[in-house]
């Protein structure tokens, strides 16, 4: 993987001291997936060439990724060694994360020089083609120059890869031109990818915050940026490639856990016992925190006592299943003026979801890590406090009941933990304490004398004494 940098600004040298990289030496880092190296290939006064080359291990990647999928080629032979992606931007930041911070202590003066310079890159992959290419870089003042790489040379009618040679030239400061990159590549290649560091929206801001909100195609930069981002639900430094198609490992679990729970049509019971209790409550602005793919909501929308609905999920696939269930583009105006999707995180603070009677987390808390759940109280129980929370999420003393799952298994593999009774009461009792609610429990589906219900589920009320 190659990145250069070439300035042919009169004292072109001055990149060195720029970049805080000296041209006459070899600088090389660990980077967790490889070793990443800067060195130049031309240091003259007309003209100074920093290269920045990424060597990357595919065989500790491999060791590093999701165990599911593990016995194909792919973790060994896929194109992440050469293609810029999102490890690029990694390295950028390990490298060259103090020219991208604004810093430079021999020549402060510098850092808001803009200077001639050239990006090369010789294998870049584009979901979107040139058209892509130009909608990102050229509304930033870069001249694109790509050439697409042909699939096999030898068989040209096979056509074209998604590959391209990009060159971009442009005058700016050095610390834009890395933010550029830093930002769009792993746009460009628009795969999932494990990230250093979990504060994927602090990021962006601040790599592209005083960019980016002027940029024509924002929104398309920010939802590709974040939707691997706020999808990153591996631990810390688990730097791996998402060469699998994620919507539909995602799609596979939730088949699996439907089979599961099937015999009990659990899922219909869970949508009417919370249908239930949010008209119970009332109605009124009821907001659907990791909606999925709509289920719930396609429920709330009919009840008239609902006054309006908004889900929210991190995932766009199952945003635009919800769309598709809920067929908006065919609602009346005023059924759909009571619809709205949006895409978050439930760990992090959120404006758009303040200001509702009732919050409803239908089977959503199992997918959230542990060490997150005090944030995403916060967030829910602290920020939005809307008057009702309903939480269900699965008792895991009943999966013994489950023929098809083994011992001490989980529902879903995306399930993070799985609680008993006694778990979820701890945790409902101590965010209420924490929080000023009320909680109150209730059972969905058959309840077993010794091992309670599958469902279990909590209505919190906000300051209030228990019913
Ligand atoms: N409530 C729906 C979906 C449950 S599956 C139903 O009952 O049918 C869990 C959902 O939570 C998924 O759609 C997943 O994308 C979403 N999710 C998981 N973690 C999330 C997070 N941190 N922020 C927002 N949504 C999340």
């Amino acid at each position: 993987m190659l990145l250069s940098i070439t300035s042919t600004t009169a004292d072109a040298t001055i990149l060195g001291y720029l970049l805080h990289k000296h041209p006459d030496r070899v600088r090389s880092v660990d980077v967790g997936f490889g070793r990443a190296h800067v060195f130049y290939q031309e240091a003259s006064p007309e003209r100074c060439t920093a290269t920045l080359m990424v060597e990357v291990d595919p065989i500790s990647l491999s060791r590093k990724r999701n165990s599911r999928n593990t016995q194909n080629l792919e973790p060994y032979v896929n194109d992440r060694p050469y293609a810029a992606s999102s490890m690029l931007s990694v390295a950028i930041g390990r490298l060259f994360g103090t020219a991208m911070s604004g810093t430079c202590d021999t020549h402060p003066e510098l850092v808001d020089q803009k200077m001639d310079l050239e990006l090369e890159l010789p294998v870049v992959p584009v979901r979107g083609g040139e058209d892509v290419l130009r909608r990102l870089f050229e509304p930033l003042g870069y001249s694109v120059d790509c050439t697409p790489i042909a699939l096999d040379p030898q068989f040209q009618s096979w056509g074209d890869s998604n590959y391209f040679a990009l060159t971009l030239s442009g005058s700016h400061t050095v610390q834009r031109a890395l933010a550029h990159l830093f930002v769009l590549l792993p746009v460009l290649d628009d795969r999932k990818h494990y990230w250093i560091g979990e504060d994927e929206i602090d990021k962006l801001m601040r790599r592209g915050g005083d960019w980016l909100p002027n940029h024509p195609e924002s929104e398309f930069i920010t939802r590709r940026y974040l939707r691997f981002g706020a999808l990153t639900r591996e631990a810390l430094a688990r730097l791996a490639d998402g060469a699998e198609d994620s919507d539909q490992a995602d799609a596979e679990l939730d088949e699996a856990e439907a089979k599961v729970e099937r015999p009990l049509s659990l899922n219909q019971q869970r949508l009417d016992a919370v249908t239930d209790a949010v008209v119970a409550m009332g109605g009124g602005r009821v907001v659907d925190l990791g909606c999925g793919e709509g289920r719930l909501l396609e429920r709330l929308v009919a009840e008239s006592s609902v006054s309006s609905v908004l889900g929210v999920d991190v995932s766009i696939a199952a945003l635009e299943r919800a769309e598709r269930r809920l067929r908006l583009d065919e609602m009346s105006e005023r059924r759909r003026e009571r619809v709205t999707l949006a895409q978050g995180a439930l760990t992090y603070v959120d404006d758009r979801i303040v200001g509702h009677d009732v919050a409803t987390v239908v089977e959503v808390i199992e997918h959230i890590d542990l060490e997150r759940l005090d944030v995403f109280a916060r967030v829910l129980f602290g920020h939005a406090a809307p008057a009702a929370v309903i939480v269900t999420t699965p008792n895991s003393e009943y999966n013994v009941h489950f023929e098809k799952l083994g011992p001490s298994a989980m529902r879903h593999g995306d399930h993070r933990f799985e609680w008993t009774r006694s778990d979820f009461k701890q945790w409902a009792l101590s965010v209420s304490e924490d929080y000023g609610y009320v909680p109150e429990f209730s059972s969905i589906g058959p309840d077993d004398p010794t091992t309670g219900p599958p469902t279990q589920m909590a209505v919190f009320r906000r300051g209030q004494e228990a019913v």
